[in-house]
């Protein structure tokens, strides 16, 4: 069964796509958590970072360097931004599809709750 994400990826369910690369795919969160939450996601499924291998090093480079990459498009730079990747229950995840948040637009607190 597809998730959510892979649905988006083929456009079979709409989103706002920022940014998209031959290997990325980057929208806006549909339940935004700071003025700007966006979502960006590896076309090739994987369910999330802990069933990472090592062949997949260069893909999560590549989404960590899209997520900087769109964080300067949508001008986050300037002040700061979250990158935030959630795994498991415990992490909060709850799309098995390996995506990173982009958190940016406000002052973030730490710890997170
Ligand atoms: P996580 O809890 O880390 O797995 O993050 C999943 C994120 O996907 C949540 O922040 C949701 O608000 C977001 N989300 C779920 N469905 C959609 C959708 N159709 N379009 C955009 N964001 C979504």
């Amino acid at each position: 069964m597809s998730t959510i994400f892979e649905r988006i990826i083929s456009r079979e369910i709409p989103a706002d796509i920022v940014f998209e690369n031959e290997e990325l795919l980057a929208f806006r969160d549909a339940s935004p958590q700071a003025p700007t939450h966006v979502l960006i996601v590896p076309k090739r499924v994987i369910a999330r970072v802990d069933e990472a291998k090592p062949e997949d090093k260069e893909l999560l480079g590549a989404l960590l360097l899209g997520a900087a990459e769109v964080a300067r498009k949508l001008g986050l730079n300037q002040n700061g931004y979250r990158l935030v990747i959630n795994n498991g229950p415990f992490g909060g995840e709850t799309v098995p599809h390996l995506h990173c948040h982009i958190l940016g637009g406000r002052p973030l607190g730490w710890p997170p709750g």
